[in-house]
C-alpha cells in the first residue's frame, strides 16, 4: 500500500501494434482502435499516478502520407477515445522524420527516430525517473533498441513483431504477449499489482 501513489515510475509505450490496432501508416481517425486490455491498465496506471507516454514513428509524415497536424489530431483522438473511459494518455512524443526523403522539412538523419533514444530521453526529461523505474513496450525490434540505448527495461510484443535471431540479444528485452502483461511484469517486480 505505502507504494500505491509513487510516481516514481514511467512508462513508456509504442503505438501502432502496440496500444492500438496495427495499421500501416493510419491516416484516418476511423482506423484507430485500441488492443484488448489497453484502456483498462491505462486507467489503471492513471489511478497510480504513474505517467504514460507514447513514443512513435511517424515516418508517413516524411513521406507524405500525411500531415503532422494530423498526427496531433490522431493523439487528440485517442486521447478523447480514452477519456470516455476515464482514462488519458499524458504525453505524445512522435518523429516525423527520415533520412533520405524528399520533403526537406522532414529530411533528416536525426536522433528521435527508433532505434534511437531521442523520444524516450524527451519523456524520461519531461518525467524525470530512475532508469530501473522506467519501461519501454512495443513490438518491434528498433522499440527495444531504443529501450537499451536509453537505459530502460524495454518489453518486447512478440507475435506480430520481427522476432529478433541474431540482431538483438534476448537477455535486452523481455517477452511479452500484450501492453497490459508488460505493464503488470514490470510493477510486478516492484511488488505493485494492478487492480
Ligand atoms: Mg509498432
Ligand atoms: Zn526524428
Amino acid at each position: 500500500m505505502t507504494k500505491r501513489e509513487d510516481p516514481s515510475f514511467l512508462v513508456m509505450t509504442d503505438r501502432d501494434g502496440t496500444i492500438i490496432k496495427d495499421v500501416p501508416y493510419l491516416s484516418r481517425l476511423s482506423d484507430i482502435e485500441f488492443l484488448p486490455g489497453v484502456v483498462d491498465t491505462i486507467r489503471k496506471l492513471n489511478i497510480l499516478k504513474v505517467p504514460v507516454c507514447v513514443v512513435t514513428n511517424q515516418s508517413g509524415v516524411a513521406r507524405g502520407y500525411f500531415s503532422e497536424e494530423f498526427v496531433q489530431e490522431s493523439h487528440l483522438y485517442m486521447n478523447e477515445l480514452l477519456g470516455r473511459e476515464g482514462a488519458t494518455i499524458d504525453r505524445f512524443f512522435y518523429c516525423p522524420h527520415l533520412a533520405q526523403t524528399n520533403d526537406p522539412r522532414y529530411n533528416r538523419e536525426c536522433l528521435c527516430r527508433k532505434p534511437h533514444p531521442g523520444l524516450l530521453l524527451s519523456a524520461l526529461e519531461t518525467f524525470p525517473t530512475p532508469l530501473s523505474r522506467a519501461m519501454m513496450v512495443g513490438d518491434a525490434v528498433r522499440d527495444m533498441e531504443a529501450a537499451k540505448a536509453s537505459g530502460v527495461k524495454g518489453y518486447l510484443i512478440l507475435g506480430n513483431s520481427d522476432i529478433p535471431t541474431s540482431s538483438l540479444p534476448e537477455k535486452d528485452y523481455v517477452g511479452v504477449l500484450s501492453f497490459q502483461e508488460a505493464v503488470n511484469r514490470f510493477l510486478g517486480e516492484s511488488g505493485i499489482t494492478l487492480s
